[in-house]
């Protein structure tokens, strides 16, 4: 884990996020500074001539961290990305995966930043594979377009943001009732941050809808966990599943054995079971609020994803390659 890894966590649940988009420009300009001179960061399909033309370096280098290689954060600041691109009408998006939540009653909708930006533990290996931007649409220019856009209002203008999200709310509720669906929503489709402890007011206000997540903070999981048990203010309504990759294993582990759901993504099949746990099939739909009835032992258990996209060659133990033994669920071998 790198020097900027560790601090981000830390920093993360004590700073704005205007805060934490400085923080991460200074902190992180010489990890990125070598991400961004690497030949994977090329922007050749850019429509943008300055874009294409213009070489970082780190004098002047104003970016947050993503791996999204079309992403103008490896170039502009939030508030060059709003000149250019301008601030975004809608913040909820739906996809594919939440059209098939349809078929147990969910109407949902997830809103997606630039992935990395606000992902305190993103690691190489998801940075590069990340459904955020290497699979489907989302591989397309105009997507990550619109995913900076989001970006760079949350970090630039949080007041403007929340006044959108509460407007995409509130639609989203209205949609549901109409169709006689539950409102559910992911407010971290391709991001990490910790909705109830920076924007809390969001799920009193919005008590009727199911929040829900994937988090690669133990911590987070943990207070989940506790709220519960009714033993923290956890909001009721937010429901976190804790996400494997190559460098988490050991929390991983001792997560699974607190009872938590800990997603995996896999390749090519999901096993039914991994290590002692049970696996559900995460890729019939997107309700994740949902699994913990699936599960009768009410103990931790695997939401097992298949690998999409470039995922399927990924080989830097982010996604488990079934050829291979589980290694780390092995009895013993982790936490
Ligand atoms: S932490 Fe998740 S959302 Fe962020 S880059 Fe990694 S896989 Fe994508």
């Amino acid at each position: 884990m790198t020097p900027v890894l560790v601090f981000l966590p830390v920093a993360f649940s004590l700073l704005s996020p205007q805060a934490l988009a400085l923080c991460v420009l200074t902190s992180g300009a010489r990890e990125l500074g070598k991400a961004a001179a690497s030949p994977r960061w090329t922007t050749g399909r850019q429509k943008d001539r300055t874009l294409m033309t213009r070489q970082p370096t780190a004098s002047r280098l104003r970016v947050l961290r993503t791996g999204d290689p079309q992403s103008m954060f490896h170039y502009h600041n939030p508030k060059e990305i709003l000149e250019r691109l301008g601030p975004p009408w809608r913040l909820l998006s739906s996809s594919a995966k939440t059209e098939k939540s349809r078929g147990v009653g969910v109407l949902s909708r997830v809103l997606y930043l630039t992935p990395g930006v606000f992902c305190p533990r993103a690691t190489e290996g998801c940075l590069r594979v990340c459904l955020g931007h290497a699979s489907g649409r989302m591989t397309m220019l105009q997507s990550a377009n619109a995913r900076d856009r989001r970006t760079a209002l949350y970090a630039e203008d949080q007041e403007h943001f929340l006044d959108l999200l509460r407007c995409d709310l509130r639609l989203l509720r209205e949609d549901a009732r109409r169709e006689g669906m539950t409102p559910a929503v992911r407010l971290n489709g391709t991001s990490d941050i910790p909705w109830e402890t920076l924007h809390g007011e969001l799920f009193a206000e919005f008590d009727d809808l199911e929040f829900y997540d994937y988090t690669k903070v133990p911590s987070r999981v943990r207070q989940f966990l506790l709220g519960r048990r009714g033993l923290s203010d956890f909001p009721a309504n937010y429901h976190l599943t804790f996400s494997h990759s190559e460098t988490n294993a050991a929390e991983a582990r001792s997560l699974l054995d607190e009872g938590a759901g800990v997603a995996v993504v896999f390749w090519p099949s999901l096993p039914e079971t991994y290590g002692t746990f049970p696996v559900v099939d995460a890729d019939k739909h997107d309700a994740r609020f949902l699994d913990d009835e699936q599960v009768p032992t009410r103990g931790g258990y695997i939401v097992g994803l298949r690998a999409k996209g470039i995922a399927r060659e990924d080989l830097s133990g982010f996604v488990v390659q079934r050829a291979g033994e589980p290694v780390y669920l092995k009895r013993g071998a982790a936490a």
